[in-house]
């Protein structure tokens, strides 16, 4: 069976895609400090504990399961934690990424896909963005995550470490089979909070309504979390067939803002969302939607949750099952 090391596993995305590789016959080694992973997300392959800026730990796992192939989704991604913090996002981020980098080099390995973010972009001078869009992130998370895919270009160049790139837009939603879902603590995120305050065990704060954008909410790309998943298992095969290192945008290329996003809980739980009305947070650019049609052309990508209701719909039952 092809293995893959498999970093960040115990995470919200990562979790998700180690079920999609199960899928299609992978096994998924997790490789998770477990610092914000959750044990029960993970169900399709054994569970290495440990830290990506331990290189010992790296090596005994590569030598151990003998990956084809690296998938990094271990990171911290907290925008407003990271304008406050940024030691923290570019010391895990971007020192613990090279490390991984270097571990992967030494061990042969020969294919990575990376879990990148719209963050790179900073404030698009287009919409919907493309991948050739310029990238001058505004918030230290986008610019440790734009660290990394320029040293797997450098890695490519020096050792022939292919990679594939995968800049998501806002993931959301949770597994259709309600298996795993979204489970932040602390939860930062606006569908999981708005589905609190409609259930009515939290609270929600729209943060800005002044933004250049038409009801003065920012305006965000809800790609569902399995169709994210799905993409990863493409850019492996991608890799395998030989395709040159890469980046790629994952999103709807649907716009909706934090009012909209409101309204569609309100309409699929029947419940109100009460909330308030706060200042911008920090790092927040207004609109961020994704072109996403490279990898629907080159790789046959094709979304199957396509609209917001749909996406509210399996977060909702699984916030019903897990909080
Ligand atoms: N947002 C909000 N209140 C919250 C959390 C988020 O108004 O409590 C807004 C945020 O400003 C952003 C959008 O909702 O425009 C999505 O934010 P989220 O944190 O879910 O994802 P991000 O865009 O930061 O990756």
């Amino acid at each position: 069976m092809k293995t893959i090391l498999v970093t960040g596993a115990a995470g919200y995305i990562a979790s998700h895609t180690c079920k999609a590789l199960a899928a299609a016959g992978y096994l998924p080694v997790a490789y998770d400090s477990m610092v914000n992973g959750h044990r029960s997300a993970v169900q399709w392959g054994p569970l290495v504990e440990a830290d990506i800026r331990d290189r010992g730990a790296l090596d005994q796992a590569l030598r151990t399961y003998q990956p084809m192939a690296v998938m990094h989704f271990a990171a911290f991604a907290y925008v407003g934690e990271s304008v406050t913090n940024p030691g923290k996002y570019y010391r895990n981020n971007v020192d613990g990424s090279l490390t991984l980098l270097e571990a992967a080099r030494d061990a042969g390995i020969g294919q990575f896909v990376f879990s990148s973010t719209c963050a790179t972009y900073g404030v698009p001078q287009v919409s919907p963005i493309p991948e050739d869009h310029a990238q001058s992130p505004v918030n230290p998370y986008g610019a440790s995550k734009l660290m990394v895919e320029r040293m797997l270009r450098d890695f490519d160049a020096a050792h022939g470490l292919r990679s594939i790139s995968l800049r998501y837009f806002n993931a959301a939603g949770a597994d259709v089979d309600g298996l795993i879902g979204e489970c932040h603590e602390p939860e930062t995120h606006l569908i999981p909070l708005a589905l609190d305050a409609a259930a009515g065990t939290g609270s929600l704060t729209v943060f800005g309504d002044d933004y250049p954008t038409p009801d003065g909410t920012c305006v965000r790309d809800y790609i569902h979390v399995d169709d994210l998943a799905r993409a990863h298992v493409l850019a492996l095969g991608a890799l395998e067939s030989g395709r040159p290192t890469t980046a790629y945008n994952l999103g709807n290329g649907m716009g909706f803002s934090v009012r909209e996003v409101i309204e569609t809980v309100e309409r699929v739980t029947g419940r109100k969302v009460p909330h308030t009305i706060g200042p911008a947070r920090a790092g927040d650019p207004p609109a961020l939607v994704g072109d996403a049609s490279r990898v629907r052309r080159e790789l046959g990508w094709n979304p199957q949750h396509t609209t917001l209701e749909a996406i509210v719909e399996t977060a909702w039952r699984w916030h019903q099952r897990a909080r």
